[in-house]
């Protein structure tokens, strides 16, 4: 079922190739979502309609759904839903929450005091994945940190649904998190449109938020383009179990296909301390596949994926490091050992009871984190994503006298004499 390769055996070119993923060879994609913006940018509203038709297959008349839509669709879903939205919504609240931390004045000479503080990005955009399965989870995972930030005007754009609408969960979370509309706009056309602006919809300062290889190379465009930035490229999901001999292969297998069943662009990763683990965790994907109502979604993904046979734990933290996954899980008893160990991830998932599924939707932590080998320089989506940091100064007449003559003489040795008389003139 995995491809199946033995670490020792493989090259430094072998590694390279198995930890490159999402690489557009061909510049298809680009080649497409050029064209998407361009489009976009050009015709606005009517070429957001006419891209919703051609790829949502939805006719839309208005752009957007308003508050009494987002409350009528918010009634479709059972009470016990809700509620557990609501604790969804509690945890995210309560981990981010605490990201938010006031720095100290630092005095760097008498009379010289420099310190930062938190302002929030005034206007973002929330891009909330809805092509083959609808992500209500990450609309609060985007807008539980802007609210804590305090980001003034939250843009939502999400694709529509066969009904023209969007689901009761999304217009739930819409509720919970006090945002009155949502656009019916998915793809690079969403992207391009928070980017630019259109009649409907507003520009904004920050896009959010994972999506497809088009959403994702959508992102990466227009920040090149505009003066529009991207929390990170958080595209195709990935994972990567670690399991040794103490693993249980149904537990293996199950957090797989967890992964597996996002997308066919999906990948996910084995890396065990030996053959035979390979072997029953494969077992277990074929039992556990028969029986997955998107069998075919996560075959496809399965396709896409591997196994590397290693001879340590250390050597599966070596490769685990190259490959840089967004989500790993270590299915040892010695995870706490290894946790120093870890240089390179998004998220991770310690234990054998702790799967990747309670991560995405519920305990706290984000679920928007960097794909495609990203972990090396990104971290995943927080409050911090959502505000900047200013740096403030005040200098008093006996700081003036200590710092005075040290910025004199480095501007001076650098031929910068308005620089330096700048300071001579408030002596
Ligand atoms: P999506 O909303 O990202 O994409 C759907 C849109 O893609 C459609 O509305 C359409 O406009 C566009 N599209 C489809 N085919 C196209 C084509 N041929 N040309 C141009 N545009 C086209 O939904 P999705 O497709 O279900 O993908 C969701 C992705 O998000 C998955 O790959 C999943 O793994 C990923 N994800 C990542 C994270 C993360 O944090 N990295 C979290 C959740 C989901």
């Amino acid at each position: 079922m995995l491809k199946q390769y033995s670490f020792n055996s493989l090259t430094a070119s072998d590694i390279e190739q198995l930890i490159a993923r999402n690489t557009d060879a061909t510049h298809a994609i680009q080649d497409a979502v050029s064209q998407i913006i361009e489009d976009v940018r050009h015709r606005g509203d009517q070429s957001l309609r006419e891209l919703t038709l051609k790829f949502d297959k939805v006719d839309l008349e208005t752009l957007y759904l308003g508050k009494e839509d987002i409350e009528a669709l918010a009634k479709t879903i059972t009470r016990d839903q809700q509620r557990a939205l609501e604790i969804a919504f509690q945890n995210i609240h309560k981990f981010h929450s605490s990201q938010l931390r006031r720095e100290r004045v630092v005095e760097t000479m008498p009379g010289v005091e420099c310190w930062r503080e938190v302002r929030p990005i005034e206007k973002v955009g929330l891009y909330i994945p809805g092509g083959s399965a609808v992500l209500p989870s990450t609309l609060l995972m985007l807008g539980v940190p802007a609210r804590i930030a305090g980001c003034k005007e939250i843009v939502v754009c999400s694709p529509p649904q066969q009904t023209g609408k969007i689901n009761g969960f999304v217009a739930y979370c819409l509720q919970l998190l006090k945002i009155e509309k949502i656009y019916l706009v998915g793809g690079a056309q969403a992207v391009a449109a928070m980017a630019y602006g259109s009649e409907s919809l507003p520009k904004v300062d920050k896009i959010f938020g994972p999506g497809n290889q088009f959403v994702t190379k959508a992102k990466s465009m227009v920040q090149s383009m505009t003066n529009v930035s991207i929390d990170m490229p958080a595209g195709p999901s990935e994972v990567l179990v670690v399991a040794d001999h103490t693993a249980q292969p149904a537990f293996v297998a199950a957090d797989l296909l967890a992964q597996a069943e996002h997308g066919p662009d999906s990948q996910a990763v084995l890396v065990a301390t030996s053959a035979d683990m390979i072997q029953r965790v494969n077992d277990e994907l074929q039992k556990q596949l028969d029986v997955l109502p998107r069998a075919e979604i996560a075959n496809m993904a399965l396709q896409n994926s591997f196994a590397v046979e290693v001879n340590s734990l250390q050597e599966a933290l070596d490769f685990s490091n190259r490959y840089a996954p967004e989500h790993l899980i270590l299915e040892t008893d010695e995870w706490k050992k290894l946790l120093p160990s870890i240089i390179n991830a998004g998220s991770v998932f310690l234990g054998h009871l702790t799967p990747e599924s309670a991560g995405d939707y519920a305990s706290g932590t984000n679920h928007t984190l960097p794909t495609s080998g990203y972990a090396r320089s990104y971290s995943g989506v927080s409050v911090d994503s959502f505000v900047k940091k200013i740096t403030f100064q005040h200098i008093s007449q006996e700081g003036l006298t200590h710092i005075g003559s040290v910025v004199e003489t480095l501007a001076e040795l650098e031929g910068l004499h308005a620089h330096k008389n700048a300071i001579s003139i408030r002596k």
